[in-house]
């Protein structure tokens, strides 16, 4: 199980920012910008590329839950999104997340190797 499922699970604490029926919003453990945050989606999926077999409404609901996280955390400035997707793209947990990134002007592309 990932750590992400012991999250939703209540099996490891975690501060909750925002929750609603599709999506728990938590703070990155490991900061990259002064707002990093991690929406979580309440159905399982491995990655971006995993959610064929999520409803419509799963799917609907999940990214509109990313939109209201962004507008909780009231991040005028703007805000980056991120989805790592698999090795490639340096994805850590092998359960869907999204980033939102936000507190500093952002430089692109966002890669420096
Ligand atoms: P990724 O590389 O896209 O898979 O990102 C995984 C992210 O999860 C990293 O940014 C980690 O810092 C973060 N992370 C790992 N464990 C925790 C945790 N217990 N609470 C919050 N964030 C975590």
């Amino acid at each position: 199980m990932t750590i992400f499922e012991k999250i939703l699970n209540n099996e490891i604490p975690s501060q909750i920012l925002y929750e609603d029926d599709f999506a728990i919003a938590i703070p990155d453990i490991q900061p990259q910008l002064p707002v990093h945050v991690l929406v979580i989606p309440k159905t399982f999926a491995t990655s971006l590329s995993d959610i064929g077999h999520w409803s419509s409404e799963q799917t609907a609901g999940y990214f509109q839950s990313i939109d209201k996280v962004a507008k909780h955390l009231q991040i005028e400035n703007g805000y980056r999104v991120v989805f790592n997707t698999g090795s490639d793209a340096g994805q850590t947990v092998a359960y869907l997340h999204a980033h939102i990134l936000a507190g500093s002007a952002m430089g692109w592309p966002p890669f420096s190797n």
